[in-house]
């Protein structure tokens, strides 16, 4: 059940409600953050998540609490209509929803905010700002939804003196379905479009474009290209990358616009350059984006095991086969705890198949022919509606970020870790980056709990997905958080994984991308960034310096 809110939150409810809804601090809308009751709720289950450590109620940050800096400068004349550096404004402006920017948020600390925020509603005010932050050295922070889990967001500390002050280019203005071409199924739409209005207005035309990141309700498509998202589905076309059809973005030195092609084998793809671009090689102002007629054939089942390991060969068997399930997703028994999708200790698979064209039970029932060679009992089977499993795993997977951030207000850290490794060496590397960050957590804040997912399955390996939760002691949570993200992240590398399957880099992931990135194609960026952003104002930090 919707949490509902708490009637003693209610000053500080209609504080925060002045700008869309959302929290300075929390995930999502203030509505929909957990009462005191679904906090005490909470408290209980973490006690027992982390070996009985107690949670306690901390009181609830105000939004008039929030400490803001001054601002170093202010936009000129020319932009004044676009600029904002209303307090309240820069603050919303300051970080992503990282756990680190949660608990930041959480105790009213918003040194990170940027000095203005600008607002274009064109492609050509885009290129007034940049031009304005080349000429006054002013940082340009692209911002699409702010769910950035990677520091994306935020100039950090160090670097903000290089710079005279720093700007978040909000592409909210730049939003909305554009043109709908039926014939090719595509569609272009602005930048700043949240997913739920691009959801929305595509259904009007019996299309969609089917991807779901989790943080789907307030990021943008702008951020999803420029972060080369990953959606929920396990295979098949699920990346934001195999939507793209064309782009435009604006640059310091002017403007690219590719053209729309189904496929071209005409050298490196032009789009590639900014998809994954983390606001460093441009502004993405729209897109023209592959579109989907709606499902309409659906059958689901859910397989249990009693053991992690046979689960994972019928997920490689199933990953291998050609079937491309729509939904492939393996919980271990610690993520079926968590998210309370089973409670007997086994891991569960929730598969789904989906068409516009044909019945899809002929795939499922192959597919469960292959969990059962490995040992799977299908616990249920449903042609066209959810398996029972598979609708609690989509209310929690919808809830979760609302958790996150009430974990934060009773004290628990609760964070997430995504990766994404060859099927030969996943053994080895799941046992590694587990202990890894469960003795991080030992040597930081005591036991917790560690659990995995298989968010993504492709034939050569899987993108395993890792939560922890554990108790945090109040002042110490950034150091103790960045204890354990570097040691997973360090395990990760080590292990053969990569830094990131779909988060993006950021900053947070800076120094492992760097060590990923074949050295020669670090100085190939180097180069576009310096032919792109001359001044070397668009989000300085991101991907290379
Ligand atoms: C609870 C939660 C769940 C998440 N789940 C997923 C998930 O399932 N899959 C996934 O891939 N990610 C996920 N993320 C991470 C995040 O939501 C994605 O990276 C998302 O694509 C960011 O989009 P945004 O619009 O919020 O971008 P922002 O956070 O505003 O920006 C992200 C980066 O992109 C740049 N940028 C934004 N817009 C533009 C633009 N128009 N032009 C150029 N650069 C731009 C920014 O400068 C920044 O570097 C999750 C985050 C949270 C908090």
């Amino acid at each position: 059940m919707a949490p509902t809110i708490d009637p003693s939150l209610r000053p500080w409810f209609d504080a925060a409600v002045a700008n869309d809804g959302r929290s300075l601090w929390a995930w999502g809308t203030v509505e929909r953050f957990p009462d005191t009751a679904g906090r005490r709720r909470l408290a209980g289950m973490a006690k027992m998540l982390t070996g009985g450590a107690e949670a306690h109620l901390r009181e609830l940050p105000r939004d008039e609490d929030a400490r803001v800096p001054d601002a170093r400068v202010v936009a000129p004349e020319t932009l004044a209509a676009l600029a904002s550096a209303e307090p309240r404004d820069r603050a919303a402006h300051a970080y992503g929803r990282a756990y680190p920017d949660l608990v930041r948020g959480f105790r009213g600390d918003f040194s990170g905010a940027p000095d203005v925020v600008l607002r274009p509603r064109t492609a050509e005010e885009v290129a007034a700002c940049l031009d304005w932050c080349s000429d006054a050295r002013v940082a340009c922070v692209p911002y699409g939804g702010g769910t950035s889990v990677v520091g994306g967001v935020e100039v950090a500390a160090e670097r903000r003196a290089a710079f005279a002050g720093v700007a978040s280019l909000d592409l909210e203005r730049l939003s909305g379905l554009l043109e709908v071409d039926a014939t090719s199924l595509a569609v272009r739409a602005g930048a700043g479009t949240r997913g739920p209005d691009l959801e929305r207005a595509l259904a009007a035309h019996e299309l969609t474009l089917r991807h779901y990141p989790q943080s789907f309700e307030h990021s943008t498509l702008g951020g999803w290209i420029a972060t080369r998202a990953g959606g929920h589905f396990a295979t098949g076309p699920t990346h934001i990358d195999d939507f793209v059809e064309s782009l435009t973005a604006v640059t310091p030195r002017g403007v690219v616009a590719t053209r729309r092609l189904p496929a071209s084998g005409a050298g490196p793809q032009p789009e590639r350059l900014w998809i994954g671009s983390e606001g460093a090689l441009g502004v993405i102002t729209e897109a023209w984006m592959r579109v989907q007629r709606k499902p309409r054939f659906r059958a689901t089942a859910s397989v249990k095991w009693k053991r992690f390991v046979d689960a994972v060969g019928a997920v490689r068997a199933i990953a291998q086969s050609g079937l491309r399930p729509s939904n492939c997703r393996l919980l271990d028994a610690a993520e079926c705890l968590l998210h309370q999708v089973a409670l007997d200790g086994t891991s569960v698979l929730l598969l789904a198949f989906e068409s516009v064209d044909s019945d899809q039970a002929p795939l499922l029932a192959r597919a469960l022919e292959l969990a059962r060679d490995h040992g799977g009992v299908v616990a249920s089977e449903e042609n066209r509606s959810d398996a029972a499993e598979a609708g609690t795993w989509k209310r929690a997977f919808v809830d979760a970020p609302y958790l996150q951030s009430a974990l934060v207000s009773i004290g628990i850290m609760g964070d997430t870790f995504e990766t994404a490794c060859t099927w030969d060496r996943f053994e080895a590397f799941h046992a590694a980056v587990t202990a890894a960050c469960q003795d991080a957590l030992r040597r930081t804040v005591g036991p917790g709990i560690v659990a995995c997912r298989f968010t993504h399955v492709y034939p050569d390996g899987p993108a395993p997905y890792y939560t922890f939760v554990a108790p945090a002691r109040a002042g110490d949570e950034l150091s103790a958080w960045r204890e354990v993200k570097a040691a997973v992240s360090e395990a990760l590398h080590t292990a053969g994984g990569t830094i990131t399957h779909h988060h993006a880099v950021g900053r947070t992931h800076r120094p492992w991308y760097d060590r990923e990135r074949p050295a020669l194609f670090g100085d190939v960026l180097r180069a576009a960034k310096a032919t792109l952003d001359p001044a070397g104002v668009l989000n300085p930090g991101v991907l290379i310096d």
